[in-house]
């Protein structure tokens, strides 16, 4: 944690000096990101990193194994939320759903794992992430798994209105954490459906 805060500590100094500076400024006045980017939480997956934006420019939500929540359920939910203010008040025009090699929570599922010293991730996992194949390939689950969660993404009611409008895409992609290879998914192309960007 020490080297975490000694960057914290000097980051504004960091940036006053730097060719940023402007840039930075400029970010009082809102925000215009071009894309929601759902990912898992591993700390492996750096959003920025992967697609190179800069503050301002993507809109993330984070959860464990880049689920996408079932809408409605009857009590507010931080990840409907997130996703309405992209899509209503933000007004993204794309959504990528980006699941990940090595994925600790899909890799839970594949392996059937006892997860009974962590309720939170046994529930969550068991109630939104429905459906994967126990003894499934990890990666080619993690590539099933992206795409529900588009269907999954579809059933919002702000995310349908706005495909409707032809307004918003919906994008998933598969990234390897040890290689940096991003591959995205391409509806109909067979049986490998996910391929080079
Ligand atoms: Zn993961």
């Amino acid at each position: 944690m020490k080297s975490l805060i000694a960057h914290a500590r000097s980051f504004a100094a960091h940036i006053a000096d730097s060719e940023r500076a402007e840039s930075f400024r400029a970010l009082q006045a809102g925000q215009s990101p071009e894309a929601l980017f759902i990912t898992c939480s591993d700390s492996r997956v750096v959003p920025s990193l992967i697609t190179g934006a800069r503050p301002g420019e993507l809109f993330e939500l984070r959860t464990a194994g880049n689920i996408v929540p079932e809408y409605g359920g009857g009590h507010p939910m931080g990840e409907t939320a997130t996703i309405e203010y992209a899509v209503r008040v933000l007004g993204v025009r794309d959504i990528v759903v980006c699941g990940h090699s090595h994925c600790g929570a899909i890799s839970a599922l594949v392996q059937g794992d006892d997860l009974s010293a962590a309720p939170a991730v046994r529930d969550w996992l068991a109630t939104q992430a429905a459906g994967a194949s126990v003894g499934a390939d990890l990666a080619d689950e993690v590539q099933r798994h992206a795409v529900a969660q588009l269907d999954r993404l579809r059933t919002y009611p702000c995310v349908r209105e706005r495909i409707e409008e032809g307004l918003l895409s919906l994008h998933a992609w598969y990234y390897e954490v040890h290689t940096g290879a991003v591959r995205a998914y391409r509806p109909g192309g067979g049986s490998r459906t996910f391929g080079p960007l």
